[in-house]
């Protein structure tokens, strides 16, 4: 059964404008449509890394800065500068995502995007729509947004036709997107060349030594911000206890440096990167999910390795905030307006544990998924912000302030790698102490 293919309107209704926007200025927006051979779970994943959706897509690269919980963004120079707040998006897992920025310096007011997800003939493809709306009161605006943004719909054909193939296996490829490797100039490489022979001579196996050297050659740029080194170890089939010894060794010789990374519990993002654990302090705050939490939890400190920016400077630019894909537990995040009544969603979850809750709040009611969409066991919630009718999740916002609410897989996925596995290795003590000893003389 092939669903109505639904209109502007339509679209709108669902996702409408507030009327504060709308009065602001005109509004120029799209609703393209796009027909995948694949089902909503297989797409979704690659849906939500609109980091490599967006560089596929041929936009610029973005600044963002987080200041006091808010994601403040900015791309281009001088005269042609934006500036913008991005809000906390909104998604529900394999049916859509929307995200909206409020300029502060451009051509635009406001700014909203998104994808909607039809599951077609019975679940086997997707109509993925995608929407580009914007508010302007600048008459440039218009002219700039159907030169700009109207550009993107064979865009999106196109990068959605190679995601089609790619997932189809043809060719038969883990990477749906493209892959943008680091510049490795000359002289990059003569010093990659000496970095290995150090760490030959540090006594490391030459093959592992080689193959996280073959790494850096072939890996994405957006991979190599930073360094994850248990699903690489999985992938390559090696010990992890020998890769983390070859990653230690970089340290000492200078191609690497280590980093101490502290992750929310909440949005498990990086919130403090610290060059010891001593240096971690007992409690950290996450501005963004008001949240303070203690640093000896478990999951709380992940290890990841960075390469020294005197070897190589690895790009830092972003395509997107891409928060669906950075907080890949989150299955529904929703904001919630001041006293907002009734919000229905519709729920499509695959099975696991989950629980709900609130910005600012801690676990509000844990529930299990035994297969999809069924939900056993809600527990009241606490602040009454949500019942449950058949699938769906109704929520209420009793608070005069807006809130979010975050609908989470309870389980960590166990890729992280854990200061206890890096503190029993021996030998390595001036590096855990931030101190690397330089074993050879620096030419
Ligand atoms: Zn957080």
């Amino acid at each position: 059964m092939n669903e109505e293919i639904l209109s502007l309107d339509q679209y709108l209704n669902m996702f409408p404008w507030t009327e504060s926007q709308k009065a602001a200025g005109d509004i120029l927006e799209w609703l393209w449509h796009y027909e995948v051979k694949a089902p909503v779970d297989q797409l979704w994943p690659h849906l939500c890394d609109t980091n490599r959706f967006n560089r596929d897509l041929g936009y610029d690269g973005l600044e963002f800065v987080e200041k006091a919980g808010i994601l403040y963004g900015a791309s281009g120079t001088d005269r042609l500068r934006w500036e913008w707040i991005e809000y906390p998006w909104d998604w529900v897992y394999g049916r859509y995502s929307i995200h909206l920025r409020t300029y502060t310096r451009g051509l635009l007011l406001h700014n909203r995007s998104g994808y909607y997800l039809q599951p077609l003939n019975e679940g086997q493809s997707t109509r993925v729509y995608g929407y580009i709306g914007s508010v302007f009161d600048n008459p440039l605006g218009r002219r700039y947004l159907k030169n700009y943004e109207s550009r993107f719909e064979a865009r999106f054909q196109s990068v959605f036709r190679k995601i089609e193939q790619r997932l189809l296996g043809r060719p038969e490829t883990p990477n749906v997107y493209e892959i943008r490797l680091l510049e490795m100039g000359q002289n990059t490489q003569q010093q990659l060349e000496a970095m290995r022979e150090r760490l030959v001579r540090l006594g490391l196996a030459p093959t592992l030594i080689d193959r996280l050297m073959q790494y850096l050659f072939e890996a994405d740029q957006i991979e190599l911000q930073r360094i994850r080194i248990v699903p690489l170890a999985r992938v390559w089939n090696v010990p992890l206890e020998d890769l983390l010894r070859v990653c230690l060794g970089a340290v000492r010789v200078g191609l690497f440096t280590i980093s101490w990374d502290v992750i929310c519990p909440h949005c498990r993002g990086v919130r403090l990167e610290a060059p010891t654990l001593a240096a971690i302090p007992n409690s950290v705050r996450c501005d963004a999910c008001e949240w303070d939490f203690v640093t000896s939890a478990d999951h709380a400190v992940e290890v990841t390795f960075r390469i020294r920016p005197e070897i190589k400077e690895v790009p830092q630019a972003a395509f997107c905030s891409a928060e669906p894909n950075k907080k890949r537990h989150i299955k529904i995040q929703k904001n919630l307006p001041p006293s907002a009544q009734n919000e229905v969603i519709e729920v499509f979850l695959p099975a696991g544990n989950y629980r709900m809750r609130v910005n600012g709040f801690n676990d509000l009611s844990s529930f299990e998924v035994r297969g999809e969409g069924l939900m056993d066991g809600v527990v009241g919630a606490e602040l009454s912000l949500i019942t449950r009718q058949s699938g769906k999740v109704i929520l209420n916002n009793p608070h005069p302030r807006p809130v979010i609410f975050v609908l989470e897989e309870v389980r960590w996925p166990d890729d992280a790698l854990q200061p206890a596995e890096v503190l029993k290795q021996t030998g390595f003590e001036d590096v855990l102490k931030g101190q690397p000893e330089p074993t050879i003389p620096v030419t």
